[in-house]
């Protein structure tokens, strides 16, 4: 394994050459170097990198094709986030960037302790979005037999599981609870199914708790986002104390939230990253506009490379109710306390008389359902107390019938803002 003196020196190496490649090839940062009176030549290490602005969502997504350093001969692939036309940002990969992201994504299963034998079924979208075909290609780069099952048709996708015994399962953390609830449902025993890489939305340690203590399945978390490559950014190692960051390919930073000053070694800041050696679309200093925090210290499985703590929200999921600030994610956190509640919540956000009203409807777990009215109160008032304690703001809960929350196979919908609707 490497020190960390040789990963540092990998990443100068990298940068150096990255910021030679945008100067001379992408628009988009030759007019933005020349406009701040940068040459690649200043940059001369990681440290110096601190001189270089920051680069935003709003300008990638304004100027996208400004942002290619290479021609479509060279392009291999185009991948796109999800957005509304003209909202959109489409990133691109030579044949070098798709090799790099498959090796980042065999890495991610490595860590795992997978190898050539194991079964692979991809329950993520395959198209646009990265997350099937990243988790496709990473799988045959190991040698693994992969099963594109793609997102829907969940009978096929458990059928697939009983017949071709998959030992690991990649999606989203919504659709996992709702496979997870439906085999629960028919019976279905699924013990070849040993690991699930969970990612493209945040998901906190409750749900990891609750759904690993039903099922003897150990989750990963696995990071990324099409704007930097697709999954494989970062992933958990089987310590599961944050993610490993594949740090000669990314260089990351955490930034305040406001200040955009470096945050100090655990403080929860925004992510900043620099691709090192993406050709087609590299991006220097990008804010993701994920809340986490990092540190360099060397983790019990002897891995030195960086690690990011488990994603706690984007700061656009933000809500200010009645003036405060809240995340989704926190809410979560603190309906995941009582172990009759399912993570099948929706949080809905109302003005009534120009006051805002927040409520939640959630789901109780599937042998809760016979909870009697006395039981329900109690665990409903211990929890809207905890979120007035926690959170300084109230918000009622109503538990309604199993079914009633809509499942998602792919991001899953948790917060209605009706305030915007109005507005
Ligand atoms: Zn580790």
């Amino acid at each position: 394994m490497k020190s960390r003196d040789e990963v540092i020196h990998i990443q100068n190496k990298h940068l150096k050459r990255q910021l030679e490649r945008i100067y001379n090839n992408s628009p988009f940062y030759r007019k933005k170097m020349d406009t701040h009176g940068i040459l690649p030549g200043d940059i001369r290490d990681l440290d110096d990198l601190r001189k270089f602005p920051y680069t935003t969502k709003d300008e990638i997504i304004a100027h996208n094709k400004e942002l290619f350093a290479v021609s479509m001969k060279q392009i291999q692939r185009l991948q796109s986030s999800s957005g509304t036309i003209g909202n959109y940002y489409v990133a691109g990969y030579t044949k070098t960037d798709l090799e790099i992201w498959s090796s980042c994504v065999a890495a991610s299963l490595e860590m795992a302790g997978l190898d050539s034998r194991d079964i692979l079924q991809v329950a993520f979208n395959y198209g646009l979005f990265t997350g099937g075909l990243g988790f496709h290609y990473g799988g045959e780069r190991l040698g693994m037999a992969v099963i594109p099952t793609s997102t829907g048709s969940t009978s096929r996708q458990l059928d697939f599981i009983e017949k071709f015994q998959s030992t690991v399962l990649a999606c989203t953390p919504s659709y996992f609870s709702y496979l997870t609830e439906e085999m629960r449902k028919r019976h279905i025993q699924a013990q070849s199914l040993k690991v699930a890489f969970l990612g493209a939305e945040a998901w906190g340690t409750e749900l990891r708790e609750r759904l690993q203590s039903q099922y003897n399945i150990e989750l990963f978390d696995i990071y990324g986002l099409t704007e930097i490559l697709g999954p494989g950014v970062a992933c958990e190692c089987g310590i599961h104390d944050g993610l490993h960051v594949f740090e000669e390919h990314f260089y990351p930073e955490v930034v305040g939230i406001e200040s955009e000053e470096c945050c100090a070694e655990g403080e929860v800041g925004e992510l900043v990253l620099t691709t090192l050696t993406k050709e087609a679309t590299p991006l220097i200093r990008y804010k993701t506009r994920d809340k986490t925090s990092i540190t360099y210290k060397r983790c019990e499985c002897g891995r030195v490379e960086a690690r990011i703590a488990k994603i706690t929200g984007r700061i656009d999921d933000m809500l200010i109710i009645k003036g405060v600030n809240i995340y989704p994610q926190q809410v979560e956190t603190i309906l995941l306390r009582q172990r009759e509640f399912s993570s099948n919540y929706i949080l809905v956000v109302e003005r009534e008389a120009y006051l805002d009203m927040a409520k939640i409807f959630i789901e109780l777990e599937s042998q809760f359902q016979g909870l009697d009215d006395d039981k329900r109160k109690e665990i409903i008032g211990i929890t809207e107390r905890m979120i007035k304690q926690e959170l300084y703001i109230s918000i009622s809960i109503t538990i309604v019938p199993e079914g009633t929350i809509k499942r998602s196979d792919g991001k899953a919908k948790r917060v209605i803002d009706r305030r915007k609707c109005n507005a």
